[in-house]
């Protein structure tokens, strides 16, 4: 199943962020940009789900429903 996107909210630190508006599921993608030690730019997605970072870079996670604890 694919996530329901949330229109792209821009962080002041340059990142940008969406949300999985589905219930159950919820899952945020942090678009990170940052410049390395030599000055290139660096380009990653971040996942999280609530506070908790489940993934960094790969393929997009599964739209699912789970259950987090309160
Ligand atoms: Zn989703």
């Amino acid at each position: 199943m694919k996530h329901s996107w949330s229109e792209k909210t821009r962080q002041p630190n340059g990142d940008s962020r969406k949300i999985c508006t589905r219930e159950g599921c919820e899952i945020v993608c942090v678009s990170c940009h940052r410049i390395d030690d030599h000055g290139r730019q660096d380009h990653f997605r971040e996942w999280w789900r609530g506070s908790e970072k489940i993934q960094i870079g790969g393929n997009t996670p599964v739209c699912e429903v789970v259950e987090v604890p309160a």
